[in-house]
């Protein structure tokens, strides 16, 4: 059976025999949390674990990296509608160890995409409408340095409220194991 349909299947027994009973929750987050981690597949039960979360507790968004691209994409603005609309009072940025972002390599990356059948033509075109292609793929060389880059491009941004503590975090994939790299409460807001 294909991947699709495998999970459908699981889908139809989770449904009928009630499953998610015990995952009953509300959109607001319990604990007041939006945490913006990365999508490795290590951390899908290992984050909330390791964090004390479960269903309800948290927004949680994922991305490669967890990193912010750009102060007016789409993380930032999950961040901005958590803080505003569904009432997250802090936010754990975390990232972690061995994380494949770190040193990727963007013309690895558009040297497999040309192998998948993505024309240089195509490349060159996005270049030429000025998409900084290497920019726009590149990871982190230090994940702490990273972790602390995030975080300052949360607290800085126009529209988040300058109350809103901002954590930084690195978790070890394997043993779940938190390190602190920037505390959102060692930081008062400068007065004005
Ligand atoms: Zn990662």
């Amino acid at each position: 059976m294909d991947r699709l349909n495998t999970l459908l299947e699981h889908n139809r027994s989770f449904v009928e025999n009630r499953e998610y009973e015990q995952f009953k929750t509300d959109k607001f987050p319990g604990k007041g949390l939006a945490v913006l981690a990365c999508m490795d597949a290590r951390l899908v039960e290992l984050l909330p674990k390791a964090m004390g979360l479960k269903n309800g507790d948290a927004k949680l968004i994922k991305n490669a990296g967890a990193l912010i691209t750009h102060p007016w994409g789409s993380v930032m603005r999950s961040l901005i509608v958590a803080v505003y609309e569904l009432r997250a009072e802090e936010i754990c940025v975390v990232a972690h160890r061995d994380c494949g972002m770190r040193a990727i390599d963007p013309a690895k990356i558009l040297a497999n995409a040309q192998e998948r059948g993505i024309t240089e033509d195509t490349i060159g075109t996005l270049r030429a409408a000025g998409i900084d292609l290497d920019n726009w793929l590149k990871g982190f060389d230090n994940v702490s340095d990273s972790v602390r880059h995030t975080v300052q491009t949360i607290r800085s941004h126009p529209l988040m409220p300058k109350d809103i503590p901002v954590h930084g975090l690195v978790i070890h994939p394997s043993t779940g194991r938190l390190e602190v790299i920037v505390s959102g409460y060692a930081e008062e807001p400068a007065a004005e």
